[in-house]
């Protein structure tokens, strides 16, 4: 048997240094450092693995359930380098390196820091993120039918997301994620048209972008704009937040043909 397929048939893959063990979590494959410290949280739609060495050193993958249809581009993390994991477009920054999953809608962030943490490549080549079937359709929140008002009827669970129609208006709830969303007004605008293609809908237009106050009182981003449902005109408005209580950031969008009633999106309830 070759040295190579031996490791493996071993679960000790062969890596620069530090020797990596095969781990299989979570309908995600990887090789993490045989190190001592050992952390998991989680499920296949939102979760993380990690090792730490004791010393400083850290190797952390997690992911979460996303909805959006795109690679990562880079203004999801600007400054960074275009390389490939599994596939899928990727980009890479300072020991992280990102990427979107369109086969699980699953976004990931593998992470390493410290003297002894293996080169990212290394741990990148050895992940299978789409190797088996995705079950579960993530953590959205719920909605506050007091606010929401009668008139809302329920519509559709998908995989990251689920959405309330009222007449021509829908309204949809994005899965949590551990990764931050856009810091700023400017942030924002560059990140809402791939949740408005997650919404349905093409030909995004953002028409404007400011803080807002947000659902159970978290400070907001709210973007507003324009796209099409089928060839037909519709108008959208977004928020982000961030709920600090469940450290998760949130993505929620309501469109219409005329204007969108925005209250809507203050129906959503991420924690308590
Ligand atoms: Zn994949
Ligand atoms: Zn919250």
């Amino acid at each position: 048997m070759p040295a190579i397929a031996l490791a493996m048939a071993s679960g000790i893959l062969p890596g620069c240094g530090e020797k990596l063990v095969a781990e299989d979590e979570s309908n995600v494959q990887l090789a993490l450092p045989a190190w001592p410290e050992k952390g998991q949280t989680g499920d296949a739609a939102h979760g993380s693995i990690e090792r730490r060495d004791g010393r400083g050193s850290r190797v952390r993958l997690a992911w979460d359930v996303d909805a959006r249809p795109s690679p990562v581009t880079e203004d999801d993390l600007p400054g960074a380098t275009q390389t490939t994991v599994a596939g899928h477009t990727a980009l890479l920054k300072n020991g992280l390196v990102t990427w979107r999953c369109e086969k699980s809608k699953r976004l990931f962030r593998l992470e390493t820091t410290g003297p002894r943490a293996p080169e990212i490549a290394n741990l990148a080549a050895h992940v299978r993120c789409h190797a088996e079937p995705m079950l579960t359709n993530g953590d959205v929140p719920a909605a506050a039918t007091s606010v929401l008002g009668p008139q809302w009827r329920f519509g559709a669970r998908g995989r990251g997301s689920i959405s309330w129609t009222r007449d021509d208006a829908v309204l949809t709830f994005f899965a949590a994620q551990q990764a931050a969303g856009p810091r700023d007004p400017n942030a924002a605008r560059k990140a809402a048209p791939a949740w408005i293609a997650a919404a349905g809908l093409t030909d995004p237009a953002v028409d404007g972008a400011r803080e807002t106050a947000g659902p159970q009182s978290h400070p907001a981003l709210e973007v507003r704009g324009s796209a099409r449902l089928e060839g037909q005109p519709v108008h959208w408005a977004m928020l982000f937040w961030r709920c600090l209580q469940r450290q998760r950031s949130y993505a929620a969008i309501v469109f219409s043909q005329t204007r969108p009633d925005e209250n809507a999106l203050l129906s959503a309830r991420c924690h308590g």
